[in-house]
C-alpha cells in the first residue's frame, strides 16, 4: 500500500482501525509479520546506523505519537491519527475475541504478562491467552533459551505475539521468531504490557 515517508521512514498512513484490519486481513491470508509503532525516540533511533535496518524489516510502521502526527501535516502528506502499541493491544486483543485468534504475551517483568493477559481477558471474554514467556536478562544471545521459548512458541500457535522488552531488542527478537513461525504476527508493545497490567 501507500505510504508517508516521515524522516526517511515509511509509516503507513492508516488508522488504528485499520491497522487492526489489515492484521486480521493479512492473517486470513496466511501471513504473519511485524507491526512498528514508532514514537518520536524510535524515529530517531531508525535514522542511526544500528537500528537504520528495523524501519524495512517491519511489515506495517504505524505512527505512536501525535509529533508524527503533526510533522506528517506539516510535510503535507498527513497522518490520518496517532496509532499506539498502548491502544493497539486492546484493540488487537478484542478483535482477536472476536474472531478466535490465539494471543501470546512475550517480555515485561515477573507476573507481568500474566496480569496484563488477565486483563485483556476480563475486558474481552473468550480471549485465548495461549501463552505468556518471562525471559531472563541476556535470553536473546542464549541459544538454548531462544530455541525453548520457539518450542513453546510453536506449541502455542499464536496468531499474535505482543512482545513486551523495549525497543530495538523486541523487534530483533520478533523478526528471530517471525522466521520460524510465518503465519503469526508479532508488535513490538513497549511498557503496553506493564500498563495493561496496572
Ligand atoms: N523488558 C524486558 N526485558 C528486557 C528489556 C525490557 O522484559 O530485556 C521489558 C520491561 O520490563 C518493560 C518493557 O520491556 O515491560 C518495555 O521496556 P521499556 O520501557 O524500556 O521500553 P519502551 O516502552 O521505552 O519502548
Amino acid at each position: 500500500g501507500h505510504t508517508v515517508v516521515l524522516d526517511g521512514v515509511r509509516i503507513s498512513p492508516i488508522s488504528w482501525r485499520q491497522t487492526v484490519d489489515h492484521v486480521m486481513t493479512e492473517l486470513d491470508a496466511g501471513r504473519g509479520g511485524l507491526l512498528l509503532t514508532a514514537n518520536v525516540d524510535i524515529m530517531y533511533q531508525l535514522s542511526q546506523p544500528e537500528s537504520g535496518d528495523l524501519a524495512d524489516k517491519a511489515n506495517v510502521v504505524v505512527a505512536d505519537g501525535m509529533p508524527l502526527v503533526w510533522a506528517s501535516h506539516l510535510q503535507g502528506t498527513p497522518l490520518p491519527e496517532r496509532v499506539t502499541g498502548a491502544d493497539l493491544v486492546w484493540h488487537l486483543s478484542e478483535e482477536a475475541a472476536v474472531q478466535g485468534r490465539r494471543v501470546f504475551l512475550l517480555g515485561a517483568g515477573p507476573g507481568v504478562a500474566e496480569r496484563a493477559g488477565a486483563e485483556f481477558v476480563r475486558q474481552n471474554p473468550g480471549l485465548q491467552i495461549v501463552g505468556t514467556d518471562c525471559p531472563p536478562e541476556g535470553f536473546e544471545s542464549d541459544e538454548q533459551y531462544m530455541t525453548g521459548l520457539l518450542d513453546r512458541l510453536q506449541a502455542a500457535a499464536p496468531d499474535l505475539v505482543f512482545v513486551a522488552l523495549g525497543f530495538p531488542k523486541q523487534e530483533r527478537v520478533a523478526l528471530q521468531l517471525l522466521e520460524h513461525l510465518p503465519k503469526t504476527w508479532f508488535m513490538g508493545c513497549g511498557g503496553a504490557l506493564d500498563m495493561a497490567a496496572g
